[in-house]
């Protein structure tokens, strides 16, 4: 048995200093590309969350009476800060998350954009006045909650802790985020960096690491957590939200989806074949907003589904640094992949290609799953209900148009949906009627840092990024003055 006690270890970055775990307690961190233990990662307890709760209530209040423009300049040089350092950011994070190393420069980019974009638009957050006669002046401010709780996954670790930190501190909130267990190493290198080299507010922006079953309820305990911000599955956000409601504590949920890609027959349909493969497959499908129902229309299934198979066999899966996707994350996600080929096979649907773990060879003992559809499937099959989080898709066939919005709304999700179509006409008529917080018109991406993400049904409230994001961290208040 290997000794880890000498491998590195990730602690808190609490009150502008790392905070090993009060508890003492470490667990190991495992490399997804070998299966082998990489860092110490600390768990930190109810004790560790308090300092770091009462650190981020102290440097609040002088935070929240700066000047929109001074908070502004301090954040854009957090952005700064992150992309000259961002070769260092993008190690630790493809290293813990196993990302190959082509995707990181574009969501370091992208992380950096979201202090650059908040840094700039908080001048313009503003209140209004309200006209009511000579007698009276009334007029609105946007106010902080205080101390803002962000719970994040592990799929895309800085780019997600960056759209939430980032407006919230804006906002003039002091922040306590909590990365998954699994990928903290990057978050808390980016709060040293941004205390320590680009002058944000020692105490204001702090990283516990440690657990969320632990973390989660010690952070709706402490009165100055006044809003939590949770992206992660539809189990942590049902949870985190009943203890939430005894506090009458608002929260923003970004949890899961199986998002509907619809590809109608007057589309491109090269195009459409190479856009809905990156769709399921981007970051080993480890990606909420993935399409993972891929709705064709009957006139052009089969050849549609020859080409979009023809693609996903180019993929090269692998611990290479310029592979096309590299393993899964968490040893939990793969095993949980893994179960819905069983479930495919013991249900008799038709797997095109993959349906396997890749393993042995130049995979070694690391957490490889071949890019797999499933072709013929229903809406009603298991694999079409439930969120897989893995380079996973279903092809299931449709009609006409109101036969696609029919499905494609028939789900317990609602986070995003992808149309291919030269119609102008049905691309707005689909977007109008499609349950999904972001749609995507003939290609699949991830959208923009100023365009709001969040979901309809299960898939969550609240939306984060956009200016939208800044309403979400601030609060309303109305002042009216008998003159
Ligand atoms: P997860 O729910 O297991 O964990 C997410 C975070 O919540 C982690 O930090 C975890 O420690 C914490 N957590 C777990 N249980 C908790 C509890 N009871 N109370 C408080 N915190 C708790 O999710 P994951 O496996 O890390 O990430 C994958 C999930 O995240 C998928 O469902 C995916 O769709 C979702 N996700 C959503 C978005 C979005 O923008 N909507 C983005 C990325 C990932």
């Amino acid at each position: 048995m290997l000794d880890t006690t000498a491998l590195e270890r990730v602690d808190s970055y609490v009150g502008g200093r790392c905070l090993p775990p009060s508890g003492g307690i470490y667990s190991d961190k495992i490399n997804p590309r070998t299966g082998v233990p990489l860092k110490r990662v600390a768990q930190s307890n109810l004790e560790d969350l308090v300092q770091a709760a009462d650190a981020a209530d102290v440097a609040q209040q002088a935070w929240r009476d700066l000047r929109p423009f001074e908070r502004g300049r301090i954040l854009v040089e957090v952005g700064r800060v992150i992309r000259l350092h961002g070769e260092r950011l993008g190690q630790i994070e493809s290293e813990e998350t196993g990302k190959p190393a082509h995707e990181m420069p574009a969501l370091i980019d992208l992380t950096a954009q979201f202090f650059e974009f908040y840094g700039g638009i908080v001048n313009a957050m503003d209140g209004e006045v309200i006209n009511q006669g000579p007698h009276y002046h009334v007029y609105t401010r946007r106010d902080p909650f205080g101390v803002i709780g962000v719970i994040l996954p592990w799929n895309a670790p800085l780019h997600q802790a960056a759209r939430a930190i980032a407006p919230a501190l804006a906002a003039g909130n002091g922040v306590v985020a909590k990365p998954s267990e699994f990928t903290p190493g990057s978050l808390v290198t980016l709060a040293r960096l941004a205390v320590e080299k680009a002058g944000l507010p020692p105490g204001l922006f702090n990283v516990v690491v440690g657990r969320g079953t632990v973390i989660g309820p010690a952070m709706v305990e402490h009165p100055a957590i006044q809003k939590i911000s949770l992206t992660g599955s539809v189990r942590a956000g049902r949870e985190l939200g009943k203890l939430a409601a005894d506090r009458i504590l608002p929260l923003t949920l970004e949890l899961g989806g199986k998002s509907a890609n619809i590809v109608f027959d007057d589309c491109d349909l090269d195009a459409a074949a190479r856009g809905s493969v990156w769709a399921f497959t981007w970051n080993s499908g480890q990606w909420c907003a993935a399409g993972t129902r891929l709705l064709v229309q009957e006139n052009i299934h089969d050849p549609f589904v020859e080409k979009f198979v023809a693609e996903v066999a180019k993929l090269r899966v692998g611990p290479e640094d310029d592979a096309t996707s590299g393993p899964i994350t968490t040893r939990a996600q793969y095993e949980k992949i893994r179960s819905y080929f069983d479930i495919a096979e013991k249900e008799g649907l038709t797997c095109a290609i993959g349906g396997k773990a890749l393993s042995g060879g130049r995979f070694g003992d690391g957490w490889y799953v071949a890019p797999t559809v499933y072709t013929g499937v229903s809406n009603h099959d298991l694999l079409a209900r439930e969120e897989i989080f893995g380079p996973v898709v279903v092809v299931i066939p449709f009609k006409d148009e109101a036969d696609a919005i029919r499905i494609a709304n028939d789900s317990d999700f609602g986070l995003s949906a992808g149309i291919w179509s030269r119609d102008i006409g049905r691309v707005h008529r689909v977007a109008a009627r499609l349950d999904a917080g972001r749609i995507v018109v003939n290609e699949y991406g991830g959208g923009f840092v100023q365009t709001p993400c969040g979901g309809f049904r299960q898939s969550g409230y609240g939306r984060e990024q956009g200016i939208e994001a800044l309403g979400h961290y601030s609060q309303l208040k109305s002042v009216i003055i008998r003159l």
